[in-house]
């Protein structure tokens, strides 16, 4: 039965809401997660592998609840479990399923007692002073309205900071563009072993489910070698195209992402609207270019779309800190650490052409994100997890990957239990207590 007043709300059940919610309905709290899809997941259950658990020396440096989610997705077959990676970008990559993420994290929600309102878009929010003291969510019954304790905002886009009032920045500061979104598909029918086998640098190499030996399951590079076709029938106006895909289940290629839609506003509807039209434009002639021309990829045929072209990039809420990229190429530690992170900055280029990554040069080859980037500025009883935390757009780079934003939902979801049981407003927190409970539950915090 659900309530109209909760202690924790969380907007949006992506990566980050998953671990918020799951942590926060742990924590005791009466909790409420608003998802618009009509499944939680969000761009965990696009196909894509989480990338990074691990840092450049080996050591894990995200687990808690995104590591218990990779476990029960490993039970189910629907994850090849962490690959230890070398020599290009990545540190480690593991393959999921994302139907069954949809699947599990929906049972580890209700498994904690949180309840759940699919089909719901948080639209509005009331604010007495500087504290959120409501949200409207539009839904088949019409609007309603819901009050909590402590509000998170997941919606990767931070939607309901923007909404409360909350200030926030978006895109490079040069010209204030985004990084290029990507509508990922998935296919049906590969010959897997030859497709990957022509990109076989920093090959990943495991056995997918259904199959009998190890290969290269990854694609990581770029179509040089089809330029000319590309060029003449137009497929990507620039050469040296970029791919990425990989498989965990023979014959598949659970995700492909090489579709580039550049200089849109991804928190905008009307030109998300077109992004998604000009996405699927490509992906026809990129399906009919892959079964023409790339060996194991005669017979590919589209098994699904992404619900949601791929956005890399919108607002970054301003928080009481703001991450920098030197912050993250120098491994900076911070007091507050709640979640850290391995992953390089990785850009991909606002204007479509494509991509480069700059290295943490620390020794420990890791960062801490500082529990300040999900405490917004002046809006009180609100924290902001995942995407669109408090960081400069070239943090952001880094911080945007699937273990990170995870372990960031786990600390918002923690500390707004927090919160509403105190009456305590997120800002003044114990840090040290809620380090603590965030060690117990087994998150990497130093
Ligand atoms: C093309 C592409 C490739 C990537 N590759 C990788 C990769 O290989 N590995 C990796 O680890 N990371 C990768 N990333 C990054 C990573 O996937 C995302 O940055 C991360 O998943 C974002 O998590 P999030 O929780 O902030 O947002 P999401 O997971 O997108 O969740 C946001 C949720 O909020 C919901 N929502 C939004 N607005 C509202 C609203 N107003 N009301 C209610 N619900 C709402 C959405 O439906 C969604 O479920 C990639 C991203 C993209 C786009």
């Amino acid at each position: 039965m659900y309530r109209q007043k909760y202690d924790v709300i969380v907007a949006g059940g992506g990566t980050a809401g998953i671990a918020a919610a799951l942590s926060a309905a742990r924590s005791g709290a009466h909790v409420l997660l608003i998802e618009k899809n009509a499944y939680a997941g969000g761009t965990a259950a696009s196909g894509l592998p989480f990338v990074d658990f691990f840092n450049r020396n080996g050591r894990q440096v995200v687990a808690g609840v995104a590591e218990e989610l990779m476990n029960r997705l490993f039970q189910e077959k629907a994850s090849l479990g962490h690959i230890r990676t070398s020599g290009g970008h990545l540190n480690s990559v593991t393959m999921i399923d994302p139907e069954w993420v949809k699947i599990i994290a929906e049972e580890m929600l209700l498994e904690s007692g949180c309840d759940i309102l699919y089909h719901t878009f948080v639209c509005a929010a009331e604010v007495e002073g500087n504290c959120l003291k409501s949200i409207v969510a539009a839904n088949k019954n019409g609007l309603t309205e819901f009050h909590a304790g402590c509000f998170i905002d997941t919606t990767g886009d931070g939607d309901l900071a923007k909404f409360a009032g909350a200030k926030y920045h978006q895109g490079r500061e040069s010209d204030g563009l985004c990084q290029a979104m990507s509508l990922l598909f998935k296919l049906g029918d590969v010959d897997v072993e030859r497709a990957t086998a022509l990109f076989s640098e920093n090959p990943i190499k495991a056995c997918p489910v259904g199959g009998d030996h190890e290969y290269n399951l990854h694609i990581s590079g770029k179509l040089t070698n089809w330029n000319d076709i590309i060029l003449k029938e137009e497929i990507f106006p620039h050469p040296d195209h970029n791919i990425w895909a990989g498989t965990m289940r023979e014959n598949e290629l659970t995700y492909v992402n090489t579709i580039r839609v550049s200089e849109k506003n991804g928190a905008d509807a009307y030109e998300l609207s077109e992004a998604e039209i000009e996405g699927r434009r490509q992906l026809k002639k990129v399906i009919r270019f892959l079964n023409k021309h790339v060996p194991g990829m005669e017979k590919a045929h589209i098994t699904s779309i992404q619900n949601g072209i791929g956005i890399r990039e919108t607002r970054r809420i301003d928080g009481e800190y703001v991450l920098t990229g030197q912050d993250i190429i120098e491994g900076r530690r911070f007091e507050d650490c709640i979640a850290r992170n391995g992953y390089c900055i990785d850009i991909h280029d606002p204007k479509g052409q494509g991509w480069g990554v700059s290295r943490i040069q620390s020794e420990e080859q890791s960062y801490d994100i500082p529990y300040r980037c999900i405490v917004p500025e002046r809006i009180d009883h609100l924290l902001v997890a995942g995407r669109c935390i408090s960081t400069t757009a070239e943090a952001l780079a880094s911080t945007r990957i699937m273990p990170s934003c995870m372990a960031l939902g786990q600390a918002a979801g923690t500390a707004a239990a927090m919160a509403a049981e105190q009456g305590q407003v997120p800002r003044n927190l114990d840090i040290k207590h809620l380090q603590a409970v965030l060690k117990k539950d087994g998150a990497v915090i130093e």
